[in-house]
């Protein structure tokens, strides 16, 4: 009697989310699990803003991913995928190549830059652990020489993007760097944060009396935001803006693009009809022709509804947690020959933090502000962990305890 094979690519929201779904669910008589990932860890790409401003350390983000996996039941393997063949049915990766009966793609998402000019060289991003630490580093870089250059220059930080990340990681430097220049002893005044969005309005998934609070929020913390302003390039010495017909220098010795994500680009490579990373997926999450194929998470369009004014889900750690689930189930209904279930989004609601003590949000219909939606904040992000790791990761990874 043969086991199925699944494959799930990924251990980020989606992909851990399945697995730890299969395993309580399914019968490791029926199915045989490989979970791939680069690293060994997961790690809570929804926290990366506080690791970028510094407020806490990458690995508090973090925890292994054998705290996850049941070892009678899935097979986890440290590699990173470099192919999918789709018609062969197998993955190539750096630990060599996998055969699959079922595949679960969650690659997650990538930084976009629209192909803005210079905006990859001279601009640091928010999208991994390792790209937070560099933001935090190259901060603490520049405010350290500084203190040799006395040049106020150094202290300037241009984040570009003003949406939810640009936001968050605004809302958590508005903690950290008080503390940093009290450490260094500069005097804050000196610092110049600026915040450059496109759009004239922020945040508009929020009423406006919400958004002003975030923008009050930012005023109130010596940070400039600047709206309705496109950028246009990045250089070494900031980024580029167009305001009416001029193009203008704001300054940011520390530039960090916070204005777009992608699907990850093994997702062009793999499929047809991709876009920026993302394939419309069938409404059981699978993929045209290949009722095999799931994709979930950031690299996958779910319609919300069907016809014209069908529009794809926004790529949210929500949605794509959800996703996991409903993923897992199907393959269920695929062991047993039952049909498979549409994906049905059941909203929860959306909390912007702004640093560890504010914020703005609509939870369960009620909308919080302040120190109630800071703790709202919390309790999403511990609320994650708790439904892949149980009760005993949540109190030694999740917010309610520590950091
Ligand atoms: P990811 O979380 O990106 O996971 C993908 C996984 O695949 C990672 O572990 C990665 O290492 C691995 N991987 C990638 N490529 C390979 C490869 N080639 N081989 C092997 N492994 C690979 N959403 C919310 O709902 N609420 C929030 O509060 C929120 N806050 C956010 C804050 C920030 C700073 C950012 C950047 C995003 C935030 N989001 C939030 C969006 C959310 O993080 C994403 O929608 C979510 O992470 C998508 O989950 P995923 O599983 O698809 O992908
Ligand atoms: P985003 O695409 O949502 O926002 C990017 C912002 O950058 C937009 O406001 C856009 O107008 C602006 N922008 C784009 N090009 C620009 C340019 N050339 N010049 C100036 N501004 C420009 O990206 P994000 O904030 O990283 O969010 C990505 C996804 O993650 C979204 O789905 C978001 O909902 C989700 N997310 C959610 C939370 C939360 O729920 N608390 C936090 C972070 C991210």
């Amino acid at each position: 009697f043969e086991r199925t094979k699944v494959l799930v690519l990924g251990a980020g929201y989606a992909g851990i989310q399945t697995v730890a779904k299969i395993q309580q669910k399914l019968s490791r008589h029926t199915l045989d699990v490989t979970l791939i990932n680069k690293h060994e860890f997961h790690y809570e790409s929804t926290w990366l803003h506080e690791v970028a401003a510094g407020a806490i350390e990458w690995h508090h983000a973090t925890y292994s991913i054998n705290h996850i996996v049941d070892t009678l039941k899935t097979n986890f393997v440290q590699a990173t995928v470099t192919a999918i063949d789709k018609e062969a049915k197998k993955v190539q990766t750096t630990a060599g190549e996998f055969d699959y009966d079922i595949l679960v793609v969650a690659l997650g998402f990538e930084s976009e830059s629209f192909g803005i000019q210079g905006m990859d060289e001279h601009a640091h991003t928010i999208v991994s652990p390792e790209t937070a630490i560099a933001v935090w580093e190259e901060i603490n870089k520049n405010f350290n020489r500084y203190l040799e250059s006395g040049d106020n220059n150094d202290l300037s930080i241009v984040v570009g993007g003003g949406g939810f990340t640009g936001f968050e990681f605004l809302g958590e430097l508005s903690n950290t760097i008080p503390e940093l220049c009290k450490e260094l002893g500069i005097d804050r005044n000196k610092v110049k944060i600026t915040a450059i969005e496109a759009m004239p309005k922020v945040l508009p998934m929020f009423p406006d009396h919400l958004a002003d609070y975030a923008k009050n929020f930012l005023k109130d913390n010596q940070i400039e935001l600047m709206t309705g302003t496109a950028i246009t390039a990045a250089n070494d010495q900031g980024l580029m803006v167009k305001v009416g017909e001029e193009e203008k220098l704001i300054a940011g010795a520390t530039r960090v693009w916070t204005a777009g994500v992608r699907g990850n680009q093994l997702m062009e490579k793999s499929f047809e009809g991709v876009k920026r990373g993302r394939i419309i997926v069938k409404p059981d999450l699978s993929i045209e022709g290949h009722p095999e194929i799931f994709v979930i998470g950031d690299c996958a369009a779910a319609m919300n509804g069907e016809g014209e004014g069908a529009r794809p889900y926004p790529t949210t750690a929500q949605i794509a947690m959800q996703m996991g689930e409903l993923t897992a189930t199907n393959i269920g209904h695929i062991i047993k020959g039952v049909k498979t279930e549409p994906f049905n989004f059941i909203d929860r609601g959306t909390v912007c933090s702004l640093g560890s003590h504010d914020g703005i949000g609509i939870a369960l219909g009620r909308e919080v502000t302040g120190r109630r939606a800071a703790m709202m904040k919390r309790i999403i992000d511990t609320r994650a962990i708790f439904k892949v790791g149980g009760p005993i990761l949540a109190l030694s990874r999740g917010k309610l305890l520590n950091i």
